[in-house]
């Protein structure tokens, strides 16, 4: 790790007025300094925004907030995210390990970066890391990346559990910087990899998330989180959904579905939701909406085996909501 200065700011203004190019903000710390002691980060300036206020868990009468700052174990466990939204409480607790999910934040699980391989290591050539430089993982080991939403430059997977859940909902972050204070989608929040996969968001310079807002609407408090991975804990996704539905009697009156592990951004699939709308809750009806996953996929030598994968966590997820044998 090479040295850097370390600030410690009292307000959000104060934070946001000393970042400069060279500079990194750090919450809990858990991507930043795992990439600097990689050397793939090296910020010459440390702003600990630890101090700031941007915190709290609160229910209001058009949905949660939850303040970027909270860390991860606090909010999975909060008794308004487990009652009304299952699915952010359970994406959180499938995530990493129970210490670092005592230690991450919310807003930092959102910017965290990908876990490309190549692009931990400065010696191999990553557009992400080094535009420019190629993209070793396109003819590399590539049976974790992405199927959908790449490019030639950049095939990397969104590693955030919580941010599928999140764009399943249609959650919203607070963005805030010097002269800056605005609400985005999180969906439009990410950015698709093009020609500058370096670019993975639509954050500004001296931009922070301050707090995270989900809506309350009818289909939210019907949710789970189901996440195939290559063993039950500590790892990331293969293939993840997220689905929320809204039921009426023994049909599907609206639903939301997202998918990780297979995007470059965490991704939704309404072509799929239509396809479930006013439907009947059975396995057939869900096979049929789920062949609709994969459309536009763009697999390579090691990941087409995420194509079927996908639409069969999809299905899976969709029944055990729906209570269907
Ligand atoms: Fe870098 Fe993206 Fe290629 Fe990985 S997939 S090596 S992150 S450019």
């Amino acid at each position: 790790m090479r040295p850097f200065i370390y600030d410690s700011p009292l307000t959000v203004q104060e934070a946001t007025s000393r970042v400069a190019p060279e500079s990194a903000f750090i919450a809990g710390g858990t991507t930043l300094l795992d990439l600097m002691k990689l050397e793939v980060l090296n910020p010459a300036l440390v702003v600990d925004i630890n101090q700031l206020s941007m915190r709290g868990i609160e229910m209001r009468a058009d949905g949660l907030r939850i303040g970027a700052l909270e860390k991860m174990s606090d909010v999975a466990v909060h008794s308004d995210v487990t009652t009304h939204y299952p699915v952010i409480s359970q994406a959180l607790l499938k995530s990493a390990s129970a210490q670092i999910r005592n230690m991450a934040s919310m807003g930092g699980n959102l910017l965290q970066r990908t876990r490309c391989g190549y692009f931990r290591d400065p010696n191999t050539a990553c557009n992400k890391r080094d535009p420019g430089s190629g993209c070793a993982a396109l003819d590399g080991e590539n049976r974790m990346h992405a199927i959908l939403g790449t490019s030639s430059s950049c095939i990397a997977t969104h590693p955030s559990d919580l941010a599928v859940a999140l764009v399943a909902l249609e959650a919203e972050i607070h963005l805030r910087g010097g002269s800056t204070d605005r609400l985005i989608k999180l969906d439009d929040f990410y950015l698709l990899p093009g020609d500058t996969p370096h670019q993975e968001n639509q954050l500004l310079p001296g931009e922070l998330i301050s707090e995270i807002r989900v809506p309350l609407l009818p289909w939210a408090q019907k949710s789970a989180y189901l996440k195939i991975r290559d063993r039950e804990s500590y790892e990331f996704a293969l293939v993840s959904a997220a689905v929320a539905l809204d039921i009426d009697g023994d049909r599907i009156r609206d639903v939301r579905i997202a998918v990780g592990g297979v995007g470059t951004k965490p991704w939704k699939l309404p072509a799929v939701g239509q396809a479930l709308i006013g439907k009947p809750l059975h396995q057939e009806t869900f096979t049929a909406a789920a062949k609709l996953a994969a459309d536009g996929a763009n697999p390579l030598k090691d990941n087409a085996y995420k194509i079927e994968l996908v639409q069969r966590t999809i299905v899976r997820a969709l029944m055990n909501l729906g209570g269907v044998a």
